[in-house]
């Protein structure tokens, strides 16, 4: 449906209504509260001069105001642009001024931060959460604002990309995007269709019978721990729980021992986010004692998720539904994912398929946009409502992402016979060694695979005569394991090209937000 970002959180208060949306320490909120106070939030905004069409930042790690201010400046038809909390200073002053973000709503330290850089962006009004956020639209008018929205031009989301592998950039997401990508993870994973109300409300109508859907409708609870600055955390945690009706709990930080508390006290029906977190619940003793019974799907998101990972998630939850998506910020979240129903069928490994209205082919990775056949390697391209605009301010960088409709993601991937798509690794992480490629997360995989070993990442050391050398960084779960025994059984099952040459155990691998292995950060490690 042509509709903008507001009917999905004003089809939530008509369909949800006093049943609790978001949960944080004793205080909640219920899905009408969420739009009554977004509509407060929205009208006080256009009282404070923000225009339809002005950019709006929200610089806040998860928390209760966050889906106020969200669908607030979105009901205003004003711009969304998440801001990492985190960001240092020169970082954070580039992105507020490539954004042209003309208000930001802070809190805290972040907020600091942001006073100390204010005078080199253009915002011109700041709202902080704890201090004048609850003044700022107590008393406006709990009504919708009349602004017209043209929801294939006007952009919801000004989102910037990870920066996992160089700067970040500010990718352009217009409404009906955002819509869309919601409807395509929300519909995919319960059995649903869309559904418009005479007032021009978004919700969803159940088709699938009970048995055969793990989530059915209002039902679901999770705890949420991707942050909404991210595409997975916007559209996961943010608008697809709308849709579904499912309460969402917050945590402060990650605490896998509090995590697994919760989730039994708050018997949780879903577990999603990055590879990451499943790796360190799978690593903390009370994930394998904690009644999980509740627990009907798994979802994983953003980073390759290893093979043993999903056996062992497997063996944890034998009648679950398991599923890895995969996507970018380029196409607001996601363009594919694995088959969510009990009885669907399942190819564990691969990122499922193209979610509907949405086409992946793969072309040669040198270049080209003819396809390569079924089982070939090349770069994944994804066609669909959900592809981005282009970048923000960058003409050059949008005419070679985007050539003919189809968005060129710069992974490399393989498309099976029956359309299911397996992601081998990020184009900028693949190695050359004597002009052979060598793809580190074949490496990785192999490393994770035996016993002792907790997480892995390979890079290539740059020599002038060969190329790039690989090179492992191991954190280990047992002190018997030596780089010896990690060698010999990676370097034995692969050709000889591809064989790791340096293996380092360390604390830590460093990951993003979002729970992507930093690689320059190890790269920087070599130098
Ligand atoms: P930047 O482009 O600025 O370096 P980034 O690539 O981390 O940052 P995001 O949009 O956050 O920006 O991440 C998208 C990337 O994450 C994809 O291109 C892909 O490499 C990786 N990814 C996402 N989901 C999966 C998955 N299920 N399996 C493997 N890789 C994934």
């Amino acid at each position: 449906p042509e509709v903008p970002v507001g009917a999905i959180v004003a089809g939530a208060a008509a369909r949800w209504g006093e049943r609790v949306a978001y949960r944080h320490h004793d205080q909640h909120l219920s899905f009408a509260e969420v739009y009554r106070a977004a509509c407060r939030f929205a009208n006080a905004l256009r009282a404070n001069g923000i225009e339809p069409g002005d950019t709006v930042a929200i610089h806040a790690p998860n928390c209760l105001a966050y889906p106020v201010a969200y669908f607030g400046i979105l009901l205003a038809g004003a711009t969304f642009t998440p801001a990492n909390p985190l960001l240092p200073p020169a970082d954070l002053a580039a992105q507020l001024s490539d954004s042209g973000a003309v208000a930001a709503i802070s809190i805290g330290k972040a907020a600091q931060a942001l006073a100390a850089i204010r005078q080199h962006t253009p915002v011109r009004l700041v709202v902080t959460i704890g201090e004048d956020f609850d003044e700022f639209h107590a008393g406006q008018p709990e009504t919708r604002p009349d602004v017209g929205i043209d929801v294939r031009t006007r952009l919801a989301h000004l989102a910037y990309t990870g920066g996992t592998t160089g700067r970040s950039k500010g990718v352009e997401l217009p409404h009906r995007n955002v819509v869309v990508n919601s409807l395509q993870y929300a519909c995919w994973g319960s059995g649903c269709v869309p559904a418009l109300d005479a007032g021009g409300n978004l919700t969803l109508d159940q088709i699938g019978s009970e048995d055969e859907w793990p989530g059915r409708l209002g039902t679901g609870t999770g705890i949420n721990l991707t942050p909404w600055f991210h595409a997975m955390g916007t559209i996961g945690g943010l608008n697809v729980p709308m849709l579904t009706g499912t309460t969402i709990a917050l945590q402060d930080g990650f605490d896998p021992v509090r995590y697994l508390a919760d989730a039994e006290r708050l018997r949780i029906t879903t577990i999603g986010g990055a590879p990451a977190l499943f790796a360190a619940l799978l690593a903390c003793p009370d994930f394998h004692t904690r009644d999980l019974s509740s627990v009907r799907s798994l979802s994983s998101g953003a980073a390759p998720m290893p093979h043993e990972m999903i056996r062992a998630l497997r063996r944890r939850f034998p009648d679950a539904v398991i599923s890895e998506g995969y996507g970018l910020t380029e196409v607001t979240m996601g363009a594919t994912s694995g088959p969510t129903s009990a009885s669907g069928t399942r190819k564990p490994g691969t990122v499922g398929v193209p979610v509907f209205d949405t086409e992946v082919k793969i072309v040669p990775a040198e270049g080209g946009e003819e396809p390569v056949p079924a089982g070939e390697q090349g770069e994944v391209c994804i066609r669909g409502p959900q592809v981005m605009i282009g970048y923000h301010n960058r003409p050059a960088e949008t005419a070679a992402a985007l050539v003919g409709g189809w968005l060129h993601t710069g992974d490399i991937g393989v498309l099976d016979e029956d359309g299911y798509l397996s992601i081998v690794d990020r184009k900028k992480d693949m190695l050359l060694y004597k002009g052979y490629n060598v793809y580190p997360r074949e490496l990785e995989e192999l490393l994770l695979a035996q016993p002792g070993v907790r997480s892995a990442a390979v890079v290539g050391r740059k020599r002038a005569d060969v190329g790039e050398l690989p090179v492992a960084f191991v954190v280990r779960a047992d002190e018997e394991v030596t780089d010896e025994i990690l060698l010999t059984a990676v370097n034995e099952n692969v050709l000889p090209y591809k064989r790791i040459r340096e293996l380092y155990f360390v604390d830590e691998i460093p990951v993003s937000a979002a729970g992507k292995i930093l690689k320059r950060e190890l790269r920087q490690l070599l130098t």
